[in-house]
């Protein structure tokens, strides 16, 4: 079965083609064709980098749309030095990573007219990614024909079954019936490291409490009790719970009644809460957090108080999902930072000494991947996994088209 994944951002684009027989392997084999699309950086032009097992393609192409990029980017599926299909034809089926899946969608789902609506309507709720998933869909309806199987899957889906208590926010609670409510984001790759943890735990996942970090550009975490998040960082947006490259995390909300009243637009508070904020905002340096502990080792006392911050929170939120949890068989790093940075893993689990964590330092550091990297007698696993998004999507793909 090959399998385009298509996973969509409001000016970036990341897309696999997998290709898999048989039995669905546990673990994500190379895809066979991996593109990116970046036109963030120059207007009307968009960046495309595309790699396959024997060429790697460099491109800037002048564009009006998504459209125009979706074509061209399809047509490198079969066209010139990338090509890996003879034919559009060879595709069996697309899917799509939807952010924004609301109260409505527990699971991934076959895209049909009602599922296209209800992702439009979940747009109020998602307005600069849910559009772009939808454009990414009715391309493929145009490009592919619309007899293509396509597949949506969730980002909020995995975080569905949130007990209430976690989910609602104690607001008036007219909010609550308008769909005010921790939806929760990541889910795909929270959901990958919970699997992925059982497997290299060699444990049950129904047996295991686990706590996910997903520390990227976006931070978040989740508690997984028995194969389901119960609990969250991430809330009603992406904005909310831990500090991040661009984003302020969780602020009193006072905050912002204070700086509207003294003028501040609701643009300007999206745009410095979501861009100028997190690392970003505090050290003066940068997202990235590589360039902030340069500058820490430069002496850059801003830098060292982004830090500083960005670990008080991460600590304080495990805590929160320990308690969600009631306790936890293993403390799981993903994404850039999570992967990366073996600090970071090693100042968020220092807090945690008391509970018998104990983190064997030399595999901290000796660039982890896939690994347990706790000590024989720590009470608590530490696990540093290699998220694989567009894996997941590709085998959620897999499973439910294989059911047809
Ligand atoms: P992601 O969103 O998962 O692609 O993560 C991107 C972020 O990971 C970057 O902005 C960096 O802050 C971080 N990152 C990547 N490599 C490293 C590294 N070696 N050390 C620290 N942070 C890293």
């Amino acid at each position: 079965m090959k399998i385009l994944v298509l996973n969509a951002g409001s000016s970036s684009q990341k897309s696999s083609l997998y290709s898999i027989d048989g039995e669905l392997p546990n673990q994500s084999p190379e895809p066979l064709w991996e593109a990116t699309i970046d036109w963030a950086h120059h207007p009307g032009f968009a960046e495309i980098k595309v790699k396959t097992a024997t060429t790697e393609v460099k491109e800037d192409i002048e564009v009006k749309s998504r459209l125009d990029i979706m074509a061209h980017l399809l047509s490198m599926l079969w066209q010139g030095k990338t090509a890996v299909l003879s034919h559009a034809s060879e595709i069996d089926v697309v899917g799509h990573r939807v952010v924004q899946g609301g109260q409505e969608y527990s699971e991934p789902v076959r895209i049909d007219q009602t599922v296209k609506e209800t992702i439009d309507r979940l747009s109020t709720l998602a307005p600069s990614h849910n559009p772009a998933n939808l454009e990414g869909i009715q391309a493929i309806e145009k490009f592919l024909g619309t007899e293509i199987p396509q597949i949506a899957v969730f980002d909020t889906a995995f975080h569905r079954q949130i007990p209430d208590a976690a989910a609602i926010y104690p607001v008036p609670y007219a909010w609550v019936e308008q769909g005010i409510r921790r939806y929760g984001f990541h889910g795909i790759s929270h959901q990958y490291c919970a699997h992925r943890a059982a497997q290299l735990l060699q444990r049950n996942l129904e047996d295991l409490r686990l706590i996910v970090c997903h520390l990227g550009n976006g931070c978040s975490l989740s508690a997984v009790a028995q194969g389901h998040s119960i609990d969250t960082t991430m809330g009603f947006t992406p904005l909310d719970g831990l500090m991040m490259g661009t984003r302020s995390g969780s602020v009193d909300p006072g905050v912002l009644i204070h700086l509207m009243r003294q003028g501040y637009s609701v643009d300007r508070l999206d745009r410095e809460l979501n861009k100028e904020s997190g690392l970003k905002g505090i050290s003066g340096v940068s997202a990235d957090l590589r360039q902030v502990m340069e500058a820490i080792e430069a002496g850059h006392a801003q830098a060292q108080l982004a830090l500083d911050i960005y670990v008080h929170r991460l600590r304080s939120y495990i805590a929160s999902m320990l308690a969600s949890l009631g306790g936890v068989d293993a403390l799981i790093f993903t994404a850039g930072v999570g992967e990366n940075s073996a600090i970071v893993r090693s100042l968020a689990c220092e807090s945690f000494q008391f509970l018998g964590l104990a983190l064997d330092s030399q595999k901290n550091e000796s660039r982890p991947i896939d690994q347990d990297i706790a000590t024989s007698d720590s009470k608590i696993r530490v696990l540093v996994i290699h998220t694989q998004e567009d894996w997941a999507i590709a085998a959620e793909c897999y499973r439910l088209q294989s059911k047809l």
